[in-house]
């Protein structure tokens, strides 16, 4: 299915609209709530941030956005290309190299940074509004829990800032050769960075990538997922308003196929940091080859949880139906590949079903549902034919499976398939839906367990889930994968390392590694 993503990707394209379109139906149907500040937000086109001004509003081309909980148009950005890409590059270039940026001192840098967390806090209300509409997330847990965790993503790299520090090495050659040397190491930052964010969690995925890259001193050029580019763009304001300087952060609208892939070829760029998926990374690494630029990359995920015959079914059941129905199952962090052992098989589907079956599916602007839309048409689309693709390969539907055509918008009940073998294409591969796939386990050899549990070409996430710690611990040590839990699911923290083994992405990010990938090191070495 991935692989023709690229001619889906061309035919949205095809929908693009000019700008002279009205906009009355987009805010006539916007929910009732939505503030008069986002209203306002909603009803300007918004173009480009670049050298600190706002561009390309008047532009020809625009992206139109749906709401995923009505289909409907709510607002619009430009499409930006190569052109509008040199000029972020130029104007990030400027501030690297000359601008004040460059000869900020660190606690001056860290100011900045803790003043955009503020915002990011002050502002938590407008942001979770533009989130939830734009994504169909949650607005009450992008509130509560994606504000909160953009925030301290922010403070934690505000607080690295000044703690940035090279070594003094002792120099065995000096010895050797009788002569006094010095040598000490300085951090520089990696330079001009291309930074490309999906639509799953935009604000929170663009500040895990832009607030070590600015507590590095790196400049960057932003491009937000064309499907959900709001929250982001809006971000691009306050850090603005927080005293970066013009420069600092550019933001380019636009499709992946142009404006993306002008910042992986693009020569003036050093570094990009990719969140997507598995397929559009490969096309990242390619296009980076011309300047050999650096490259990081968190991609797909097809997550195991794994349940022992032993595990506190009470808390167990429940953490498995919010892993796979979590952001509607858009999350790369899914747990949506379930391994249950034989002895409490029938226990656990039967949990499961009554959870599932008792969620509420709405809007996620209410704040009152269990599960939201999927991001698009396309997306639901997508989850759709691999429900088919199950039926037809013989997994067991226990529940779910159906759209929700009695509502607007992209509604997927949350479905289950039992019995499932890992030679089905519902189990090896990515769906970003609420799809769960259930097999069954009889072994106790726990390097069988895992070899189970590393099937397959992902190794972003996992759990274990066992009273008896120690083989949980044994267990996660032998799977492959950036994060285990063990008794829990996909515990995200800003300091704690993220990323993924095998094809689920190069580097990590947040923690002390998600800092590194945006320093060089340079060894100075002075003959005395
Ligand atoms: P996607 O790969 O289609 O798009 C991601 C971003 O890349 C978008 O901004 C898009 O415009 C851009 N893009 C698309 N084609 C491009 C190209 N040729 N060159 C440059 N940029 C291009 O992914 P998506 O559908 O937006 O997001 C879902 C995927 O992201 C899933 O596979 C999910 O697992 C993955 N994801 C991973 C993580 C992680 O941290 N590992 C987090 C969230 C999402």
């Amino acid at each position: 299915m991935k692989n023709t993503a690229t001619s889906e990707r061309m035919a949205q394209e095809d929908r693009e609209f000019p700008g002279d379109q009205p906009d009355a139906l987009a805010q006539a149907t916007l929910p009732e709530n939505v503030s008069p500040e986002v209203r306002e937000f909603l009803s300007r086109t918004h173009g480009h941030f670049i050298d600190g001004t706002w561009v390309g509003e008047d532009a020809e081309q625009l992206i139109a956005l749906a709401d995923p909980a009505t289909g409907l148009v709510i607002a619009r950005v430009a499409s930006g290309g190569k052109a509008e890409v040199d000029q972020a590059v130029a104007a990030a270039r400027r501030a690297l190299e000359n601008g004040p940026w460059s000869s900020m001192v660190p606690a001056e840098r860290a100011r900045i940074l803790f003043r955009l967390a503020d915002l990011i806090e002050e502002y938590g209300d407008q942001l979770s509004q533009l989130e939830s509409l734009d994504t169909g997330m949650s607005r009450t847990m992008m509130r509560d829990i994606g504000i909160r965790l953009a925030a301290d993503q922010t403070r934690y790299y505000a607080g690295w800032v000044t703690k940035i520090n090279g070594d003094a090495i002792t120099n065995s050659r000096a010895r050797a050769t009788g002569r006094d040397f010095l040598t000490y190491t300085v951090r520089e930052p990696v330079g001009v960075i291309g930074q490309i964010v999906p639509w799953n969690f935009p604000l929170g995925i663009t500040i895990q990538k832009l607030a070590p890259a600015l507590a590095a001193g790196c400049t960057i050029v932003l491009k937000p997922a064309e499907e959900a580019p709001l929250s982001v763009t809006y971000l691009a304001g306050l850090a603005a308003k927080a005293g970066l300087p013009s420069g600092v952060l550019n933001l380019v609208n636009g499709y992946g196929t142009t404006a993306g892939a002008a910042i992986a070829a693009h020569p003036g760029i050093d570094k990009v940091a990719f969140t997507g998926s598995t397929d559009v990374g490969k096309e990242i690494i390619r296009a980076a080859t011309g300047n050999l630029k650096r490259v990081s990359l968190e991609l797909g995920g097809k997550s195991p949880v794994v349940l022992l015959p032993d595990a506190d079914l009470d808390q167990a059941i429940p953490a498995v139906a919010r892993a796979i129905t979590f952001l509607s199952g858009q999350n790369c962090m899914a747990g949506s590949r379930l391994l249950v052992h034989t002895d409490i098989y029938d226990q656990v589907l039967d949990g499961l079903v009554e959870i599932m079956e008792a969620m509420s599916i709405g809007p996620g602007f209410d704040g009152a549902h269990d599960i939201g839309p999927l991001i698009s048409e396309r997306q639901m689309t997508r989850v759709l034919a691999y429900i088919d693709i199950g039926m037809g390969e013989g997994a067991r539907l226990i529940t779910g499976g159906r759209r929700k055509t009695e509502m607007p918008g992209h509604f997927v009940e949350p479905t289950i398939f039992a019995d499932c073998n890992s030679d089905m294409r519902i189990v090896r591969e990515e769906i970003f839906g609420p799809i769960l796939t259930v097999q069954k386990f009889s072994s106790d050899d726990l390097d069988e367990i895992a070899a189970l549990a590393n099937e397959g070409v992902f190794g972003l996430s996992a759990s274990v889930w066992t009273r008896d710690l120690s083989k949980g611990h044994l267990l996660a040590g032998k799977i492959k994968s950036g994060q285990v839990g063990i008794n829990v699911h996909a515990a995200v923290d800003p300091a704690t390392p993220f990323g993924g083994f095998k094809q689920s992405g190069w580097g990590r990010e947040s923690g002390r590694d998600g800092l590194e990938p945006y320093l060089e090191t340079k060894a100075i070495t002075v003959h005395l």
